[in-house]
């Protein structure tokens, strides 16, 4: 195993938006707050270093629907979360991918998150998972991962999975 990489691309706090909800404002860069999927409360502080993204990007997150902390770094071509230190839980423990599945060309072609769904264009692989993977998966144990990756480097992909 290795650990996960988040290239902050963004896609998953786009789609968090809508459940992390501001309920007060305590002052401009302190805000009590509440995950709905989770049903967490906490206190978010916009990092220090974070508080001109956080105030340059507000209309620009407020339009798009975002999490009310997700903004697109003024410099480098990525999306932060302003509040990474006091982020919810939910946050912390989020991976969007738990095991990424390359071809022999080390192209990526399939991501599997938490729950075991596969994501991939990849026609092959879609057949393989359905035939071979998808009937275990219905009833599946705590070793699914390493029994995925079995079935999945005997068949010649290469398989990465994280912790
Ligand atoms: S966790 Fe995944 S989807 Fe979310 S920003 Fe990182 S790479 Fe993108
Ligand atoms: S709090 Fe941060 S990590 Fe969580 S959804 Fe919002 S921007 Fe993303």
């Amino acid at each position: 195993m290795v650990q996960f990489v988040c290239s902050k691309c963004g896609k998953c706090c786009k789609n968090f938006g809508q459940y992390i909800v501001i309920d007060s404002i305590i002052n401009n860069a302190t805000f009590y707050c509440t995950s709905k999927l989770s049903k967490e409360k906490f206190v978010a502080q916009v990092d220090k270093d974070q508080f001109r993204n956080f105030k340059n990007g507000r209309e620009q997150s407020k339009k798009s629907n975002w999490c009310p902390f997700l903004r697109l770094d003024d410099v480098k071509p990525e999306y932060i979360c302003t509040i990474y230190s006091t982020r919810p839980q939910i946050c912390k423990d989020f991976k969007c991918s738990v095991m990424d599945i390359f071809d022999k060309n080390r192209k990526i072609i399939g991501r599997t998150s938490s729950n075991g769904s596969l994501v991939s264009q990849d026609t092959t692989l879609n057949n393989l998972w359905k035939e071979h993977i998808a009937p275990f998966m219905q009833s599946k144990d705590q070793k699914w991962l390493s029994r995925i990756k079995t079935i999945l480097e005997e068949k010649g992909f290469q398989v990465l999975c994280y912790e």
